[in-house]
């Protein structure tokens, strides 16, 4: 089969490899789409050849994707060949302290499984057996379905935010995972602020649901400028940072007002550090959270959403190519062009 092979940073190389061969316990899905993301990009472009625990070169790129079962393992129940799945990229062990508190984020057993720009992909025993391997509800296209793993770790840090009716939230950031934020949160009913430096991305934020766009390159001041636009200046009741630099952590924490929570969603570097005023803590009773990837909980309920048209897929799938053209979709990845783009093997 077709795939594309990450051997390093900025080194992705189309190859001819063998379709992987399944246990019975396993099924191997043929790939009908996959979808590039921000955590694609990160790995294109990173500075070491130390990889997070998800990824482990040469190794397949890619991570969000449906397609249509192929093959079935004997000891597998429950689903039939040719039938249409989003396969997440990820399962908890549903065993460790933290899976047994429901805290399936942080399982000390989690099983990562890459290799989506494809033709075919195997979907590990545990995927199957955490409810992972979801079937696509009719009236939802390939590369929509594959919109569900972002979809679910945005909704789980929308949840975990609890924004109300009434609520002025501050989303720093319209990438694609800041964007997802502003259509969940508009589905919410609070009002809008969004940052970001390119001004495209600002309009299509517009065009979903934000309610106020600033561009940090006009505002000298974007604290200052994000509080003028809440009530009374004294800040937004939710702030949440979807960009993953420590300076912008440290700026999103200036937003909130007394009493507010902040939710720190993008992904900085593992080995940096952010300073905290001790009085935002401490008189303002700050509340500071962290937001680290999904649960089959939220899976399920990103493709509840997906089927019940409450995600504009539209704006998120920019351009559709094949993998044959990895060149541009790379290209697309690195400079930013477009929100998403789908890859059909
Ligand atoms: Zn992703
Ligand atoms: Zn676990």
């Amino acid at each position: 089969m077709k795939a594309a092979m990450f051997h390093g940073p900025e080194n992705v190389v189309l190859e001819e490899c063998d379709v992987p061969i399944i246990s019975d316990d396993e099924i191997l899905v043929k790939i009908e789409a996959a979808t590039t993301c921000g955590t694609d990009r990160k790995l294109y472009l990173r500075k070491t050849k130390k990889y997070p625990s998800y990824f482990s070169p040469p190794s397949i790129f890619g991570h969000e994707v449906a397609g249509k079962i192929d093959e079935i393992g004997k000891n597998v129940i429950g689903f039939e060949k040719g039938q249409r799945v989003f396969v997440h990229d990820s399962a908890p062990c549903m065993r460790c302290f933290y899976c047994k508190i429901g805290r399936h984020s942080l399982c000390d057993n989690i099983t990562w499984n890459w290799g989506t720009w494809a033709e075919y992909l195997r979907v590990p025993k545990e995927i199957i057996r955490c409810g992972n391997l979801v079937p696509i509800p009719e009236g939802l296209s390939f590369s929509e379905a594959a919109l569900t793993e972002p979809l679910s770790c945005v909704l789980m840090g929308v949840e975990r935010s609890n924004i109300g009716l009434g609520d002025t939230v501050v989303i720093n950031g319209a990438g694609p995972i800041g964007l997802f934020w502003t259509n969940l949160v508009r589905n919410k009913g609070a009002k809008i602020i969004q940052t970001d430096l390119d001004e495209d991305r600002l309009k299509i934020a517009r065009k979903i649901g934000a309610d106020i766009t600033l561009n940090v390159k006009d505002d000298e001041d974007i604290i200052k400028a994000v509080k003028k636009n809440t009530i009374n200046n004294r800040g937004a009741d939710i702030a949440v940072e979807a960009i993953g630099y420590p300076e912008t952590w440290e700026t999103t924490i200036r937003m909130a007002r007394k009493g507010g929570l902040v939710t720190l969603f993008g992904g900085p570097p593992p080995t940096s550090n952010i300073t905290v005023n001790t009085a935002l803590l401490h008189y303002n009773e700050l509340n500071l959270i962290g937001v680290f990837h999904t649960t089959p909980r939220y899976v399920q309920s990103s493709i509840n959403l997906l089927a019940n048209k409450k995600i504009d897929t539209d704006i998120f799938i920019t351009e559709t190519l094949k993998l044959d053209e990895l060149d541009k979709i790379l290209d697309n990845l690195v400079n930013r062009k477009g929100i998403k783009t789908a890859i059909i093997p």
